[in-house]
C-alpha cells in the first residue's frame, strides 16, 4: 500500500514581496519501505515541501492540495490527531536549528520525551527504550546522561536519528541530515540511516542538494526546480539524464 501520497501540493509564503509560491503543484507517491530522494538547487522548495508533510511550516505559509499519510489527509486532520501522527507515524531529522536539541536538557530526557508525551511508554519502559535507541545508533549509554554541547556534530546527529526513531514511525523525513558533518562522519551517519530503515522497513524521504548522496541512499529520485518536480523516476534513470 502507498504510505505517502502527495496530490497537487502547493505552498505559498505571504512575504514582503507579496505571495511567493515556494512549492507548485507537486504530486508524488512513496510505498512503505521505499526511499525517495528529493534533489534540486537551493531555493527550489525542498525544505518547504519536507516541512509541509507534517504541517511544520511557519504561520505565514499556506498549503493546498492533499498529503495522504496511510490514506489520511495531513492537511485536514484535527490538531489532536496531527500531534499523534507526528512522531508515531512520521518523524523528521533536520540538519538545521529548527528542531535542534534543547541545550539545557539531558539527552536521555529529550529522547524519552516523545514516548512519554504521547503515552507510548511508562517512565521505566522509556528508559529501557532510550538505552536501546542509543545502542542502535552506536552511542555509548553514559553519553546520554550529558548535554548536547558535550557531543560532536556526528554524535548529535546520531541523537537526532535516535529521536526520530523513538516512536517507531513508518516514515522518516530526512532534510539534509548530514550536510553539517565532515565527509567521514557523513558516510557513517548515512550508512546508519540506511541500515535502520532497511531493518525496520521504514519509508524515507531524503532531501539533499548532493546527488551522489541521494543516489546511494534512494530507490527513486525527484528533481525540483522553482517549486515544481521537473523529473522523477528510479534513481539510475534520473541520473542518466542529469
Ligand atoms: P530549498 O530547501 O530547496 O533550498 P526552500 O524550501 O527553503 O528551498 O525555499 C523555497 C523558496 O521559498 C525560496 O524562494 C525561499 O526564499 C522561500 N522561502 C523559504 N522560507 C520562507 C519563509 N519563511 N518566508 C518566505 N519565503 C520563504
Ligand atoms: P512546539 O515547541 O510548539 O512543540 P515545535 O516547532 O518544536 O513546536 O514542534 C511542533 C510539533 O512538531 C510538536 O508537536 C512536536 O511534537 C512535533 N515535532 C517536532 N519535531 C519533530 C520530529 N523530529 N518528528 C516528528 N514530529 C516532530
Amino acid at each position: 500500500m502507498t504510505l505517502l501520497e502527495l496530490r497537487d501540493v502547493t505552498v505559498t509564503y505571504r512575504g514582503t514581496a507579496g505571495e511567493v509560491p515556494a512549492v507548485r503543484g507537486v504530486s508524488l507517491d512513496l510505498a512503505a519501505g521505499q526511499a525517495l530522494g528529493v534533489a534540486g538547487e537551493s531555493g527550489s522548495g525542498k525544505s518547504t515541501l519536507a516541512m509541509a508533510l507534517l504541517r511544520l511550516l511557519p504561520r505565514d505559509a499556506r498549503v493546498s492540495g492533499e498529503i495522504l499519510l496511510d490514506g489520511e489527509d495531513v492537511l485536514t486532520m484535527k490538531w489532536g490527531r496531527l500531534r499523534a501522527v507526528r512522531w508515531a507515524s512520521a518523524s523528521v531529522v533536520f540538519q538545521g536549528a529548527q528542531h535542534a536539541l534543547n541545550p539545557v536538557r539531558r539527552i536521555e530526557d529529550q529522547l524519552a520525551e516523545p514516548l512519554l508525551v504521547h503515552g507510548l511508554a511508562t517512565p521505566a519502559a522509556a528508559r529501557r527504550k532510550v538505552a536501546e535507541l542509543l545502542e542502535q545508533v552506536g552511542m555509548p549509554a553514559w553519553r546520554a546522561r550529558g548535554y548536547p554541547h558535550e557531543l560532536s556534530g556526528g554524535q548529535r546527529q546520531r541523537v537526532m536519528i535516535a529521536m526520530a526513531l523513538a516512536c517507531s514511525p513508518r516514515l522518516i523525513i530526512a532534510d539534509e541530515p548530514t550536510t553539517a558533518l565532515d565527509v567521514m562522519i557523513q558516510a557513517q551517519v548515512l550508512a546508519l540511516i540506511r541500515s535502520l530503515i532497511a531493518e525496520h522497513g521504514i519509508g524515507m524521504i531524503m532531501i539533499s542538494h548532493d546527488l551522489s548522496v541521494l543516489a546511494s541512499m534512494c530507490d527513486r529520485l525527484a528533481v525540483m526546480y522553482a517549486g515544481r518536480v521537473v523529473e522523477s523516476g528510479p534513481s539510475h534513470e534520473v541520473f542518466q539524464d542529469a
